[in-house]
């Protein structure tokens, strides 16, 4: 080809819409003609291009892989093509797409020289095909998101869009779409949302909530759920909104869980606020109390304010040197739960050191990694309560000591299991080897026939009517059988609802002191016997002299004699009492009981009284007759020895008054007299032995104590009373009672 036609060749290939001629060179491609078009799409100039090297001229315009494709071509002589190839243009800031079309230029000989390299702007169609892909894509993500999505348009809030979670989340199906937002979910009339969207509308400013809380109609049943939301204003190209993008999860379960929680805790803290213990909550290593309630801050003597989030040793520095801390940090270290039910807490005070007994326990708080992040600890203030075992336990110690010292032996007797316990010194003195066991009933036994009876039914009176026991009797040891002297004092012990739950008292060897008054006994019976037969004689030889001068009418001589003779009536009673007083220790009083007149006895015993006494004016007042069974002489010796006293301590002329009655079944007799009366601590002793009243005022009256302690046992044995009503001063009325029974059966 010459060369004004190769140029018109030239010219005319490039008006075609061919775009490159390529010219096969040894190795590589040269450009030999570049078409308008080409030059067009790609922003290059053909100065830039003709004659170069396709690897010489700028990058990116060909694709990485076109020697390879142009070879291929060459080699089967076919079309090749590429598509789509991105290009990035030198004039463009954006790169487009388009299609790249090889074919070879066969010569005669069948050998190709050149390649027709045709491109073609496929940009629009390859960005719309991909802006369909991602579209569709996007759709597909927002319809599978896990979160609920959905779009509303207009002012209307028309539900254009919603996701499957979306429209679960409402508990509704698609047949909401293209509904507005009020109709299709109309429950939400009253509640928030609507407005707040109309807001984000108006506004256009987007809007989260956390949280919120819906009630939404869900297969017919309007439930409570919790959603966390966004709403996205959708703006067209002038910044107007045009809809709102909605996105919501549900967080009911959570919200719910978080509301279990709280209750828990709050709960938990009510617990401990209005715990009966001292409650505390430590938190950290520093052991933070976190909760504190008032019981503890009373025990800590401290304020709120110096507690709460401090850290233990700060509130309570006296701590270092106490065991307390030991304890909280091995319960940290090992997680184990730790308590003492007592110990000693030392605390500052404004006036030094305070002291107080505690119970407590540490409980560790467990994470769920099982580290311990904090401890409970509970607390008692049980103060008063060790002191006052202390104060029990001192005063037990010196009873003990006062027990051991006193030799004295101790027993506990349980009437619900009939168990008896007792002190090794009461086995010794039931003559029992220490290692033995002793029962109620063998206890019994030892005791001595003629006390068996009275032990048993004191023992009894004791336990039912809740009666003081003190009883002296007898008893034989086990092994000795030797004769020993008791004396037992006892008394029940009742629990809350006064049952009986304990009889214990002590027991007392009085065998020595016993054998004394025995011996006493024995002497004064002696003695009185003996004076009993000169003074018989001596009346004797009183009443001949009397009668004597009686009728030798020696007026003198009568007067005298008839005093001696008194005297020795005195003597008598004295010496008689004498010997009922032995005879009642020894036990040898026997009554024998009839049927009589109590006013008889009563005018009678006056009667003799006045024989030998006029000083005073004794009376019988308005007295009742009255029938009693009773020992005759006995009774009547009691009331000789009431007047006897009411004469002896009250000046001479006054009244004495006799009275005898009925009253609520039984017989009462007093004896009032208007003399020096009572002192009242004498009043309880005066019944007994050998008791009289101290006073230098009536040293002078002569008396043994012995009258009111017959009096009162002779009363006793007739299951009657004695007692007294006195005022020092004033007087006294000495009362017997006699009961009734004995008459009517
Ligand atoms: P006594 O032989 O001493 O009179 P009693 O046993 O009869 O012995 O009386 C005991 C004591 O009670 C007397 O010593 C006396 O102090 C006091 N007493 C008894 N009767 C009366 C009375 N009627 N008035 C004042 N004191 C009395």
């Amino acid at each position: 080809m010459d060369h004004q036609n190769d140029d018109l060749f030239k010219a005319f290939l490039q008006k075609t819409h061919v775009g490159l001629v390529l010219k096969k060179e040894a190795l590589s491609f040269s450009i030999y003609v570049a078409g308008d078009n080409y030059l067009k799409i790609t922003g290059l100039n053909r100065e830039a291009l003709i004659g170069k090297d396709i690897f010489d001229v700028e990058k990116d315009i060909f694709p990485s892989n076109i020697l390879e494709v142009l070879e291929r071509v060459l080699m089967y002589k076919s079309e090749a093509e590429i598509s789509p190839f991105l290009l990035t243009p030198a004039h463009h800031s954006k790169s487009l797409y388009i299609s790249i079309h090889i074919s070879p230029v066969i010569d005669h000989d069948g050998g190709v020289e050149y390649l027709l390299y045709t491109v073609k702007d496929i940009d629009q169609e390859i960005r719309f095909a991909n802006d369909r892909a991602n579209r569709n894509y996007f759709m597909d993500l927002i319809e599978q998101a896990p979160v609920g999505m959905g779009i509303l348009k207009g002012r209307d809030l028309v539900i254009e869009s919603a996701n499957n979670r979306m429209l679960e989340l409402w508990g509704k199906n698609k047949s909401v779409l293209n509904m507005p937002m009020a109709i299709a979910l109309p429950e939400l009339e009253g509640q928030p949302f609507l407005r707040l969207l109309e807001d984000v509308y108006t506004w256009g400013e987007a809007m989260v909530g956390n949280e919120a809380k819906a009630f939404i109609l869900r297969n017919g049943k309007l439930e409570t759920a919790y959603f966390n939301y966004a709403y996205q204003p959708i703006k067209d190209k002038k910044g107007h909104t045009t809809g709102i993008m909605m996105i919501a999860t549900e967080v009911t379960p959570l919200v719910l869980v978080k509301q279990k929680l709280e209750e828990s805790v709050s709960s938990f803290r009510s617990v401990v606020m209005n715990a009966h213990y001292s409650l505390l909550v430590l938190k950290g290593k520093h052991w933070i109390a976190e909760i504190a309630n008032q019981r503890l801050l009373d025990l800590w003597n401290k304020k709120k304010e110096e507690v709460i989030g401090l850290p233990l040793l700060q509130i309570l520095p006296e701590l270092v040197g106490q065991p307390f801390l030991e304890y909280l940090k091995t319960v940290y270290e090992t997680g184990k739960p730790y308590g003492q039910e007592e110990e000693v807490f030392y605390f500052n005070t404004a006036n030094g050191i305070g002291k107080k007994y505690v119970s407590f326990f540490y409980d560790p708080m467990i994470d769920t990694q099982g580290r311990v992040y904090g401890v409970i600890v509970g607390a008692e203030d049980i103060t008063a309560r060790v002191e006052s075992r202390h104060k029990v336990e001192r005063a037990e110690e010196m009873l003990r000591i006062a027990i051991e010292s006193a030799n004295l032996g101790t027993w506990h007797y349980d009437p619900l299991s009939k168990r008896l316990t007792v002190s090794p010194r009461l086995k010794e003195l039931f003559g029992y080897k220490s290692n033995e066991e002793m029962t109620y009933d063998t206890v019994i036994t030892q005791v001595t026939e003629e006390y068996r009876e009275v032990v048993q039914k004191a023992i009894q009176s004791s336990v039912i009517k809740g009666e003081h026991f003190d009883l002296e009797f007898s008893i034989k040891g086990h092994y000795d059988q030797q004769l020993r002297w008791m004396r037992a004092t006892g008394r029940i012990y009742r629990d809350k609802e006064g049952i009986p739950v304990r009889f214990s008292g002590i027991l007392l060897d009085i065998t020595e002191h016993k054998q004394d008054e025995i011996r006493k006994n024995d002497f004064i019976a002696m003695v009185s016997h003996e004076l009993k037969t000169p003074l018989t004689s001596l009346k004797a030889y009183v009443q001949l002299l009397s009668s004597k001068a009686k009728a030798s009418g020696d007026i003198q001589a009568m007067n005298s004699l008839s005093k001696a003779d008194g005297q020795v009536n005195k003597m008598n009673n004295m010496i008689k009492s004498f010997l009922d007083l032995s005879r009642l220790e020894a036990g040898k009083i026997n009554l024998e009981k009839q049927h009589f007149g109590l006013n008889e006895l009563i005018a009678e015993v006056i009667e003799e009284i006045t024989l030998t006494d006029r000083t005073h004016n004794i009376s019988t007042g308005n007295s009742q007759k009255v029938m009693v069974f009773a020992d005759r002489e006995k009774i009547g010796q009691v009331i000789n020895n009431l007047i006897g006293n009411a004469i002896k301590y009250s000046p001479q002329g006054k009244i004495v008054e006799v009275l005898c009655k009925e009253v609520n079944g039984e017989t009462l007799v007093s004896v009032r007299d208007e003399g020096i009366g009572i002192p009242k601590d004498d009043i309880g002793l005066l019944f007994d032995r050998f008791y009289r009243v101290e006073s230098r005022k009536f040293k002078t009256i002569s008396g043994f104590g012995i009258g009111l302690y017959l009096s009162a046992e002779i009363i006793k044995r007739h299951e009657g009373q004695i007692w007294v009503e006195s005022e020092e001063g004033k007087g006294s009325t000495f009362y017997f009672s006699l009961p009734h029974k004995d008459l009517i059966l």
